[in-house]
């Protein structure tokens, strides 16, 4: 599957609810108060929070101004304001002009696609013919690591794992060493969701980030959030409290194939601040792309 059917393919339920929903509201009736209002639900219904306000008091400037005649001019405008909202992704990383193994750090609380969107890059770099390690650095759930070990056997990845309840930093260390010895073009850390206390989550993380830095220079080089798109509000209120914790760099949306609320993404993207790197259409190692703005627009637009 190529990369547009992915997307669009897994746009789908969102497509189907929010454009397929603004499309028959909007070819059946005039474009008038009791219209706007009806749109203005949708919009939160797919999941745009604050942005769908925002977006609808600039539609009705634009109405008032006689500047919308029909159907097709409220859509491109809606595309145009939610590609202002979404801004520029960073995209792909760029780790050909990097001395030394690229470290991603990935962190995000159990259950959002951190060990899936770990394999998924795995796979991806692999194929783009880099040398690739990971290591399980969550040595606190044995769960974790055995989920990872089977990524790592199914797509003949090389792992670093613990054996029992290692020290996730001591690991972390052995695995930047592991990465340099063997020449790795990138390392991917997997890390724990959840610890018994939010403080010790923290100080583990740190740790780690520390020791990396001190193996590799400039590692990690990103700090990659996994968040769940299915899970709106919620979501965000958990990244924040890992953001307010841990100094992520940029963000994989997952799960956007499993909702109709694929405009999280956007309302994700406004609320942390964050730029949007990978999103997340599926369970298989293909289903994770750089974040296109304009080819996620033209996705959940296309007839
Ligand atoms: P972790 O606990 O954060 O490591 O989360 P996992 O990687 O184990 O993912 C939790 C569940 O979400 C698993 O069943 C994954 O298959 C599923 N998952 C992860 N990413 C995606 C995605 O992009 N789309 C869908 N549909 N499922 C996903």
């Amino acid at each position: 599957m190529n990369m547009w059917d992915g997307l669009f393919g897994g746009l789908t339920r969102t497509r189907d609810h929010f454009v397929g929903g603004l499309r028959k509201l909007l070819s059946g009736n005039q474009l008038d108060a009791e219209t706007l209002e009806a749109m203005e639900g949708l919009l939160y219904t797919a999941d745009l929070g604050p942005a769908a306000r925002k977006l609808m008091e600039n539609l009705r400037v634009e109405h008032r101004r006689g500047a919308l005649s029909n159907a097709d001019d409220v859509e491109v405008f809606v595309q145009k304001q939610l590609l202002d909202v979404i801004g520029e992704a960073p995209g792909d990383y760029q780790h050909d002009q990097h001395d030394g193994p690229f470290v991603v750090l990935v962190v995000g609380v159990n259950g959002s696609g951190k060990t899936t969107t770990i394999a998924k890059l795995g796979q991806r770099h692999k194929e783009a013919g880099q040398k690739v390690l990971l290591a399980a650095c969550d040595t606190f759930r044995a769960a974790a690591t055995e989920q990872l070990s089977i990524w790592a056997e199914r797509l003949s990845l090389p792992l670093i794992k613990s054996e029992g309840s290692g020290d996730p930093s001591g690991l972390a260390y052995d695995a930047a060493q592991e990465a340099k010895n063997q020449g790795a073009d990138v390392l991917l850390i997997d890390t724990a969701g959840r610890l018994h206390t939010a403080d010790h989550l923290m100080a583990e993380l740190e740790k780690i980030t520390r020791v990396l830095g001190r193996c590799i220079e400039g590692a990690p080089h990103d700090v990659l959030l996994v968040i769940d798109g299915t899970t709106g509000q919620n979501a965000i209120t958990q990244a924040r409290e890992f953001q307010s914790r841990v100094a992520a760099t940029s963000l994989a949306v997952t799960k956007l194939d499993g909702t109709a609320r694929g405009g999280a993404i956007i309302t994700i993207r406004q609320q942390l601040n964050l730029p949007v790197r990978f999103i997340g259409l599926g369970e298989q190692p293909q289903d994770l792309q750089p974040f296109a703005p304009h080819s996620f627009i033209e996705a959940l637009f296309a007839e």
